[in-house]
């Protein structure tokens, strides 16, 4: 089969860091131009500055991978959907619920590939946890998420709007993993979210959820965490306890462990081939649910302002 000619769009941080790789090591895919405000400059690759210019040049494009931030997705992967591309939308997977739905909607319409990525449901401990947990009883579940947000995201602006997430940015990776591993759907009790004076979204948040079986989870999402950083899911079962680490990437199990390097943007662009080729999409929005929720229930808590 031909390789599927993929446009990248938002050259930032994530789209460097790990499309352009992962693209570049699959061979079901050739990178025929990038889309991004300022020149990118890949070498041997066009670039244009917005989605309209690609689609009024003579470069052909089967699909789009969609890296800028959320605030902006919508009406990119419309674009790209009405003119019959398939479309890779970088987690969150819109700025509301609704955008979701809505470009489904227009994916099934024009019979093209959507496919909403949560890159961290592709780490290595991942797929063996969730099926080490569907012979388990779980009594309690704790996410504890806390990383220095200046290491990680210097001078992100867009990342403080409300539709840039704040803390939940990190946090619905954490929200990926446990709604793929849990056996029973959970649901939020209750959020404290800790907002900087001078900023729209959350620094820090406390969550607690439950599932139909009341089991307790907890969530701990900071940002203002420096020293060791923390990208922990403790599950204690009646067989022991799970521990995912580094975002999914070790598995600690009671009798094994499981590590892997870096493979999750390599099993994402495998998976989106596999979609293309199926012709289906894959569309979970329950992450982004719960985040929806903890803005619906939470309390808000003013706190210190944040200066990057
Ligand atoms: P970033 O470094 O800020 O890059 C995003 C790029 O999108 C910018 O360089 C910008 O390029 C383009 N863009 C288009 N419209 C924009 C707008 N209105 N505001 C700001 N930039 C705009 O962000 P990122 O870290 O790559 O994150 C992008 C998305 O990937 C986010 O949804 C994030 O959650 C997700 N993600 C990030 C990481 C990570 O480690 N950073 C990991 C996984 C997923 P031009 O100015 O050239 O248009």
């Amino acid at each position: 089969m031909a390789p599927i000619r993929l446009a990248i769009v938002g050259v930032g941080k994530i789209a460097r860091d790990q499309h352009l790789p992962s693209i570049a090591g699959n061979p079901a895919f050739t990178l025929v131009a990038a889309v991004s405000r300022h020149d990118p400059q890949i070498e041997g690759v066009p670039s244009f500055a917005s989605l309209d210019e690609l689609f009024a040049s003579d470069v052909k494009v089967d699909a789009i991978a969609l890296c800028t931030p959320p605030q902006v997705r919508y009406e990119l992967a419309a674009k790209a959907l009405l003119r019959g591309c398939h479309v890779f939308l970088e987690k969150p997977p819109g700025a509301t619920l609704s955008e979701v739905e809505a470009l489904r909607a227009l994916a099934d319409e024009h019979r093209v590939t959507l496919f909403a990525s949560w890159h961290s449901r592709f780490a290595a401990g991942v797929a063996p946890a969730r099926a080490w947990l569907t012979e388990r009883d779980i009594r309690k579940v704790q996410i504890i998420w806390r990383e220095d947000v200046r290491v990680w995201h210097p001078g992100q602006a867009w990342i403080w709007e409300p539709e840039g997430l704040g803390v939940f940015d990190p946090g619905i990776n954490a929200l990926s993993i446990a709604t793929h591993i849990l056996p029973r759907p959970f649901f939020l009790t209750a959020a404290t979210l800790s907002v900087p004076a001078n900023r729209a979204a959350p620094i820090a948040a406390d969550l607690t959820f439950t599932d139909g079986a009341g089991t307790p989870i907890t969530m701990d999402l900071d940002w203002r965490q420096t020293g060791p950083q923390s990208w922990d899911i403790i599950v204690e079962t009646d067989a022991g306890t799970l521990r995912l680490a580094r975002g999914g990437a070790d598995l600690f199990l009671p009798d094994s462990t499981h590590s892997d390097g870096d493979v999750e943007y390599a099993g994402l662009y495998a998976h989106f081939a596999s979609l293309v080729a199926a012709g289906q999409s894959d569309v979970d929005v329950a992450p982004l649910r719960h985040v929806a929720d903890a803005n619906l229930r939470g309390t808000r808590i003013s706190v210190e302002a944040f200066e990057d």
